[in-house]
């Protein structure tokens, strides 16, 4: 199928037909070969609704080492419905690759609940800025080994004011990561965020 010719593995295969996806869609077919392959940044202009939680969500759960229980990824995204909506595609998408763990960390819920699910082991760390900020300054997470960071919406986040919060976040992750910036549009701050942030990044758009 369509699926497997863009390299992705069984589990996500499986995971694929359960959900009844028939084809990727263009984002997922121009940018999953492209993360899966290469160990490279890249900056998507995508619209919400083009299937781009799972462009960077399948390549995420294959590249993932399952068997390790650190952090390995950040996602980034703007609000929490969008925080709690990605953690939902993420723990679909991975429902075949056993001891892969999402969590979702976000503002106006119990911040030492959000701690004691990371603490479990949580590979995968979906946050909003303010929230995810707030835990690092509490010593609640660590970042500093992950090898991916998606910035979902990123021109929301900026137009939230959360410009801030995202670049002390960014500083406190390793420079040999991957960033995977998503935005429906490319305002001066988020070309700003991906010329600072990003290592020649590839663009992407749809
Ligand atoms: P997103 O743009 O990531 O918010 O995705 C929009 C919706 O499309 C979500 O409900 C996904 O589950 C769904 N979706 C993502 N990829 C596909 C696909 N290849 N085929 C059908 N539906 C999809």
């Amino acid at each position: 199928n369509k699926f497997e010719q863009l390299g992705l593995n069984e589990s996500l295969q499986l995971a694929i037909k359960d959900l009844g996806f028939e084809n990727p869609s263009e984002v997922q077919e121009k940018a999953i070969p492209i993360l899966l392959e290469k160990d490279t940044d890249i900056v998507a202009l995508a619209q919400t609704g083009t299937g781009k939680t799972a462009a960077f969500g399948f390549p995420l759960i294959q590249k993932i080492d399952a068997e390790n229980r650190n952090t390995q990824a950040l996602v980034l995204s703007p609000t929490r419905e969008l925080c709690l909506q990605i953690t939902n595609e993420i723990k679909q998408y991975s429902k075949y690759v056993k001891g892969l763990h999402t969590v979702a960390v976000y503002g106006g819920a119990n911040i030492n609940e959000q701690a004691k699910e990371i603490k479990r082991g949580a590979q995968i760390i979906v946050a909003t800025p303010g929230r995810m900020q707030d835990m690092i300054n509490r010593g609640m997470v660590n970042i500093k080994n992950i090898d991916f960071c998606v910035l979902d919406e990123a021109d929301e986040m900026l137009n939230m004011g959360f410009y801030e919060d995202i670049t002390a976040i960014l500083s406190d992750t390793p420079e040999n990561k991957s960033t995977w910036l998503f935005s429906a549009t490319m305002p001066q701050e988020v070309a700003r965020i991906a010329r600072e942030f990003m290592r020649k990044p590839l663009e992407i758009t749809v």
